[in-house]
Parts: structure tokens; sequence; C-alpha cells
């Protein structure tokens, strides 16, 4: 199991308010990856997703590792309402955190099982066979309105409301996650990115860097540039897993 991750600030925000964090157990056949998009005045976007990517990588690994017959579901679903205590916490409590949030988006892997942890509109994407598929569904008012067939993805992509998610960590006391189940095989790769990516490349792109390019880090570094080259409005955060 391979894992790279890469963040940069973009060409236009002054500061970083994504945070990545992963791990990884060879001999185990173990994986833990997050990614966090904060939002929140002055720093506390970047507290709130340092704090909830730390919170969720430490719970979940330890669970992973000291309890290895505990579903992977049950591990996600857990981790990830804890990171959700600990940064509401951290709002209610310091003055300069208030109304702070953050994305979260995971992935844990166990051998050939795998679950994708989802709250807000960072992505996971799984390749196969060649075949790339969005696993996750933003919680986001244009992802509404996708559904409701009002604009198309293309349009949701530029749509002056993209920014509104309609559910993050750290908001409310209880945030439910979506787990999503997979079984991986060999060759299997995952990539998990925060909108500063998905909303500068098409699915097209993506695939064709992730089944093109064999090396997570090297696929991570191409497309970082390809965001950058078209002006990376936004923090772009990009972790390749691959089985
Ligand atoms: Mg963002």
């Amino acid at each position: 199991m391979t894992v790279f991750g890469i963040s940069d600030r973009g060409a236009v925000r002054r500061s970083n308010q994504d945070s990545f964090q992963f791990r990884t157990d060879e001999k185990e056949q173990l994986a833990a990856a997050v990614l966090c998009d904060g939002m929140g005045g002055a720093r506390s976007g970047e507290i709130a997703s340092s704090i909830a990517a730390e919170t969720f990588l430490s719970a979940a690994w330890e669970d992973m590792t000291q309890q290895p017959d505990t579903d992977l579901a049950d591990v996600g679903r857990e981790s990830a309402a804890y990171a959700n205590l600990k940064v509401f916490d951290r709002a209610y409590r310091d003055p300069v955190c208030q109304g702070m949030g953050t994305t979260l988006v995971a992935v844990l892997v166990r051998g050939d099982s795998a679950v994708i942890v989802n709250i807000g509109d960072s992505r996971g994407y799984w390749l196969a066979d060649g075949h790339i598929q969005q696993v996750t569904r933003d919680h986001s008012h244009v992802q509404e309105l996708v559904d409701q067939g009002f604009i198309t993805p293309t349009e949701a992509r530029s749509h002056p409301r993209k920014n509104l998610i309609t559910r993050a960590v750290g908001l409310e006391k209880r945030m439910f996650s979506d787990i999503f189940r997979l079984d991986l095989r060999p060759g299997d790769r995952i990539l998990l990115c925060s909108d500063g990516l998905s909303n500068l490349v098409t699915e097209e792109e993506l695939s064709e860097a992730l089944s093109g390019i064999p090396e997570p880090e090297a696929c991570c570094r191409k497309l970082l540039q390809t965001a950058l080259d078209r002006g990376a409005p936004d923090n772009v955060t990009i972790l390749v897993l691959d089985r």
C-alpha cells in the first residue's frame, strides 16, 4: 500500500486552510488517510481542519490497530463523530474560533476492505480497472440543484454559490457522516481531494492522471500543476492511495 499527499495554498489565497494526514502499516495491510478543508474567519479554518484531521486519524488508527475485528464502517463513523465534537467544542470555548467548521473526507483500508467517510464537499474517487467513479456525494447547495435537475454538474463547478455546504464538521454537536463500503483489488487507487482541485478539473482529466501515472507522488504533482496552471483560486489538496 502506498500513499502520497500534497497540499498547496494555490495562487490567490494567503493561507492554506486545508489539512491532510495518513498512516500505513504494510505488515498488517492497514492504511488510513483523511483530508479536511476548513472554513472560518482569521486563522480558524486552519484550526478546524487540523483538529479534525488529527482527531479523526488518531482515533481511527487506534481502533484499527488495537481492535482488529471492529467494522471499518463503525470506526469511520465514530472517528468522524469524535472529530466533530472536538471542533465543535473548540469553536464553543474559543471566541476566535466561533462559527468555524471543516469538511472531512477519509479512507480506511484493511486488506481488501475499505470505507470512505464523508461530510461536506471534499471528494473521494475510486479508480478500478481503469474506470473512475466519484464515491462521495457533495453535501452542498449546488449538488441539491443538480439532483433537482436545475443545473448540470458542469455548471455546478463554476456556480456562484458552489461554496455553500449543507453539512460540515464542527457546526453542530451531532453531525452525521456518509459511509461507503468498497471491495478493493490490487491495482485499485483512491483519490481524496479538496474542492480546490475538483472545481478545476473534469472527471475525464482525473481519470487520465490516475490511470496514466503509476506513482502516487507523480500523480499528485501532475494534478496540482494542472490546478495551478488554471489559476488555483482556492487551496488545493490531493491524496492518492494505492492498494
Ligand atoms: Mg476549498
